[in-house]
């Protein structure tokens, strides 16, 4: 019998909690929370619902990136499903329902707050949600994305709370972004004797103490309306820690990013127990993020969304099946090789990115007999049966079909064929393909470790406002790897910056960005953020009518995929029709009232993005037109902070 079965009305059965809170600490590691290792933080909070609640010991992230893994926690659907590999350009498709749209539909009241850039509006993390808190964006193409502490996202979560209507069932999805890098922890957060300054470990330790706290600050709020309430605990990803060489996440498939923790618990007043329904489930078996979604629908009585290919927790059946993991964001920021790889019971499958170092202390490395294949083995474990091995192989030739030659059916859509997508008559296949195309270096991300990381330099120089010195190690690393197309981007972005501060030398080195950008582009159509650059390289070069143009087909684009491009594309509109305006050039089919437009529709949708209100701030002062302004825009100038 399925818990379903007891269901009984809008408010649930009688043995149901009534409202559901899910939790997800960006980038942190199992380990981080669990057992005595020397990565262990201190978690009292966590700790104290482990242990009254359930921890589920083996849980895996499909993906080690952000947005991708986060789509699955909140669809149920694998990052191959849903055609989305990393934080940009895949914005969560609009055709999938989500776990907010269906708790919305079961009659819940739907709030998030979320802490890190990469689910603020517009990447479709917000769709189904009735209220929505994000932090404001960092500067375009930064290193480091916008964030809200964990003390802001726990304000933000508390009032949504206390704002919640409080005939109907809750449903709170909040994400904490604090273990995410940079470290920055309170200082009384971190670990008892870290020396100091603190490692990156200890620092990194201590956000994941600060967020305990924090957390500790939400559910003593939610305890004290004293209903039963659903509590999940879980993250998108681990952090490397250097463990292969890796200090992050994202670049390798590793037991340190893809492991996740998940903590199940029912809350009433000051009482923690195992949510009714779990009681017997095995708390080792081999679980995803994509079995959350399944689960919560059963243990909150709330029916189904079709079709979930994730197994919920407390289904009994012996065996589970294998799952597919990835990461692509290395083949396609960075040209390196794509990996993937299956996690099943007892060992992790991984196949791509062989040229790299194998040292991980105390890991069970075995070959499979497959050339293009290695074996990582949980410590005691033996190695899976051929039979196993065999389904675990068909699930990853279900998910991706590799080495296919490329395609010459007309119907691939045009902006996924570049990034190595080869076209398929099946739909789902549209956005699973991986073609070598894309493997431009064909070696690990480890092994190009050296040159992505001096590449990063380059772009913390740049962001940090030293254009000259950024384009002198750009020009380096181009001048050794010419084919480097992240590092093209960039080199693009700091010509551009160099336009716009120079403003004597600006056209040419607004010509050099655009071109710089034109070439990338002939190498990859989609590279996120580049045709829109382009245009306002072009647009600062005095090139409006190419500008134009390409504005025009950026925008029939972004609205056939139906992505949040669109906005982007609107307030460039804008801003270069008022440009054109300014240079005393007006475009011959709009007129400056189509900019301004386009422009305060831009700045209205999203007040935080300072950038945006100074540029309408400056068209409004050069063109005589600050008193045409809305009487909204005043009291939004007058936080602009002066420079
Ligand atoms: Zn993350």
């Amino acid at each position: 019998m399925t818990l379903a079965v007891l269901a009984c009305g809008d408010d649930g059965a009688a043995d149901t909690p009534r409202h559901l809170l899910l939790v997800s600490i960006d980038t942190l590691r199992a380990d981080a929370v669990d057992g005595d290792s020397a990565r262990r933080a201190a978690t009292p909070n966590l700790d104290q619902l482990a242990a009254s609640g359930g921890r589920f010991t083996d849980c895996w992230s499909p993906v080690p990136l952000t947005l991708p893994a986060h789509s699955t926690l909140l669809t149920g659907l694998p990052p191959h499903d849903l055609g989305l590999h990393d934080n940009t350009p895949f914005p969560l498709r609009r055709d999938v329902p989500t776990l907010a749209s269906w708790m919305a539909e079961a009659g819940f009241a739907t709030a998030a707050v979320v802490g890190g850039e990469p689910l603020a509006r517009g990447s479709g993390v917000e769709r189904g949600f009735e209220r929505f808190a994000d932090p404001p964006r960092g500067a375009a193409g930064a290193t480091h994305f916008g964030e809200w502490t964990a003390r802001d996202v726990t304000d933000a979560a508390l009032a949504a709370w206390r704002e919640f209507d409080r005939t109907r069932r809750r449903f709170l999805f909040v994400h904490y972004f604090d273990p995410h890098q940079p470290y920055s922890p309170p200082r009384d957060c971190l670990p008892t004797g870290a020396a100091m300054p603190a490692t990156a470990d200890d620092r990194y330790r201590g956000e994941v103490t600060h967020v305990d706290r924090e957390l500790g600050r939400l559910l003593a709020a939610i305890r004290g309306g004293g209903e039963r309430c659903l509590i999940v605990v879980t993250s998108d990803h681990g952090e490397g820690l250097g463990d292969l060489g890796e200090r992050t996440h994202g670049y390798q498939l590793l037991p340190s990013t893809l492991r996740v923790p998940l903590l199940l618990a029912e809350i009433e007043g000051a009482a923690t127990r195992l949510p009714p329904g779990l009681e017997g489930a095995d708390r080792d078996r081999l679980a995803s993020l994509a079995d959350i979604a399944p689960t919560l629908f059963e243990l909150l009585a709330v029916d189904p969304i079709a079709d979930l290919p994730g197994v919920p927790l407390h289904r009994p059946d012996g065996r589970h099946p294998a799952r597919v993991v990835e990461t692509l964001a290395p083949a396609l920021h960075f040209g390196c090789a794509q990996q993937y790889g299956v996690r099943g019971e007892g060992a992790l499958l991984l196949r791509g990115g062989h040229d790299a170092p194998l040292a991980l202390p105390g890991a069970d490395w075995r070959a499979t007999g497959h050339e293009d294949e290695r074996l990582l083995l949980d410590p005691g474990r033996a190695p899976p049966s051929a039979e196993e091995l065999s389904s675990w192989r068909s699930a990853l030739a279900d998910a991706f079909v590799s080495r296919r030659p490329p395609a010459t059916d007309a119907a691939v859509p045009r902006d996924l064929s570049p990034l190595g997508y080869l076209a398929s008559s099946d739909e789902r296949d549209r956005h699973a393909l991986l073609a070598p195309a894309a493997n431009q270096h064909g070696r690990s991300a480890l092994a190009r470790r050296a040159t992505i990381d001096r590449l990063l330099e380059a772009v913390a120089t740049l962001d940090g406002g030293e254009v000259l010195p950024a384009l002198a190690a750009l020009d380096e690393i181009l001048a050794a790897d010419p084919e480097f197309f992240a590092a093209r981007f960039f080199r693009g972005r700091a010509k551009l910056a160099q336009a716009e501060s120079d403003p004597r030398r600006g056209g040419a080195a607004a010509s050099e960005a655009a071109a710089e950008f034109a070439r990338l582009l002939a190498t990859a159509p989609d590279y996120p953020g580049a045709s829109l650059l382009r245009i306002q390289a072009l647009a600062l070069g005095g090139e409006f009518a190419t500008a134009v143009r390409e504005l025009e087909s950026a925008a029939a684009r972004a609205a056939e995929r139906g992505d949040a491009a669109i906005a982007e594309v609107a307030w460039l509109h804008g801003s270069v029709l008022l440009d054109r305006e300014r240079a005393g050039r007006p475009n011959p089919h709009f007129d400056a009232e189509a900019g301004f437009g386009l422009l305060l529709a831009a700045v209205r949708r999203d007040p935080q993005r300072t950038d945006r209100l100074r540029k309408l701030e400056r068209a409004l002062n050069d063109l005589s037109r600050t008193r045409d302004a809305p009487p909204w825009v005043a009291p939004l100038q007058q936080q602009l902070p002066r420079r």
